[in-house]
């Protein structure tokens, strides 16, 4: 990808359709830049084409990088992906219905080895660049029971 080839650390974005705010965490710490020539240009490559094949849609993030503080205040798991660095919650398009989007998430992820989980929630999906063991997809559904905690299940 062309945008691969610039210097991620000093962008002005780390990719074409992420702002630095979006993949920082929500009590303003930046993304840690140790990561962001490795885990973030993984993570970043994997939503930009996901974007592309959900329809090239506007998306929304809700959470990418979570310090280990904020993941505790949010009830996140204690080994959250969302902590490594590796996880982002997507919201769909307005004009997308959940289970469109749902659908079109798990089908990416199938195809993608780079995903290593995916979570469906009530409000879109988290993806993780987490790496697979033996080649599966840690996948999580949490609409029918809407009990568990967030990223429980991959802890
Ligand atoms: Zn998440």
């Amino acid at each position: 990808m062309w945008w691969l080839q610039r210097d991620v650390v000093s962008s002005s974005k780390p990719s074409p359709h992420l702002s630095w705010a979006e993949v920082s965490c929500h009590d303003g710490t930046p993304y840690p830049p140790e990561w962001r020539k490795t885990r973030l240009v993984v993570l970043t490559s994997v939503f930009e084409d996901f974007r592309e094949y959900a329809g090239g849609y506007p998306l929304t993030i809700g959470s990418c990088f979570r310090t280990p503080r904020w993941n505790r205040k949010q009830g996140g798991a204690k080994l959250s992906q969302h902590v490594q660095g590796r996880a982002i919650d997507i919201h769909p398009h307005r004009e997308m219905t959940l289970e469109g989007f749902h659908t079109l998430a798990k089908m990416f992820a199938k195809e993608d080895e780079r995903v290593g989980g995916l979570g469906w929630y009530k409000w879109g999906v988290h993806i993780d660049v987490r790496s697979r063991e033996r080649h599966r997809l840690a996948f999580w559904n949490q609409i029918p029971a809407g009990t568990l905690l967030h990223d429980t299940r991959i802890a």
